[in-house]
């Protein structure tokens, strides 16, 4: 069973992942978009890691919600809207029950992503999180190492795709040949869940 602490673990692990590839999702940023998306996560998930400490929510369900709310009131830019809904969907399809199963947070995570996608719009084969995210819920039954092999295999998997959401969908067919860098955070995010269960 999966209790607050492990999801706080989660987001202490994003946080500290986000923070080493900051730069790298930053440059990944550079050719098909503006720049700022390892400065952007970085600074959110700071802000999630320090009012989870403040506030320690007592439910999975309450910490994924005040670690969305945070993300979208922190990150300015396509990204924090987006992972902050991704979060705090998640949370609230976990209700207020103290532990939960990997069965039930998976089928709150599909939720989430569903809410990501009905809010961007973006479907997969968009080269954007979402081709990151959808294989990794769907490997997410077979363990959390299985979803963080799917998770990186779908951000390698944007390169060759033509952007058609957000920033780098202005470049055309000038997106190809490029790795999207939030199918790239998405991988490390969908990698803290290994490393907080570890
Ligand atoms: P911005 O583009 O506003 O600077 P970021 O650089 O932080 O925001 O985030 C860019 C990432 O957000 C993209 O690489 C892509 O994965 C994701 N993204 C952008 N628009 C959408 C969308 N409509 N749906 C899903 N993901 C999106
Ligand atoms: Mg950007
Ligand atoms: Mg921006």
């Amino acid at each position: 069973m999966l209790d607050a602490d492990f999801f706080r673990r989660w987001m202490a692990a994003t946080a500290a992942s986000v923070d080493r590839e900051a730069e790298r999702l930053t440059a990944l940023d550079s050719p098909i978009g503006d720049a700022d998306h390892g400065s952007n996560l970085q600074r959110g998930f700071k802000a999630v890691v320090a009012v989870l400490e403040k506030d320690a929510p007592a439910t999975p369900g309450a910490v994924l919600t005040l670690a969305g709310r945070q993300l979208i009131s922190t990150v300015g830019g396509a990204s924090g809207p987006l992972y902050g809904t991704l979060l705090r969907s998640t949370g609230k399809a976990l209700g207020d029950a103290a532990e939960v199963s990997e069965a039930q947070f998976a089928e709150a995570l599909r939720a989430g992503v569903d809410k990501v996608m009905a809010l961007g719009g973006a479907a997969p084969g968009d080269k954007t999180m979402i081709d990151a995210l959808v294989p990794a819920v769907d490997a997410l039954g077979e363990g959390f190492g299985a979803a963080r092999a799917a998770a990186e295999q779908g951000a390698e998997a944007t390169i060759p795709l033509q952007a058609r959401k957000g920033r780098a969908s202005y470049l055309g067919e000038r997106s190809i040949g490029h790795q999207d860098p939030g199918a790239t955070s998405s991988a490390l995010l969908v990698a803290g869940l290994a490393e907080a269960a570890g």
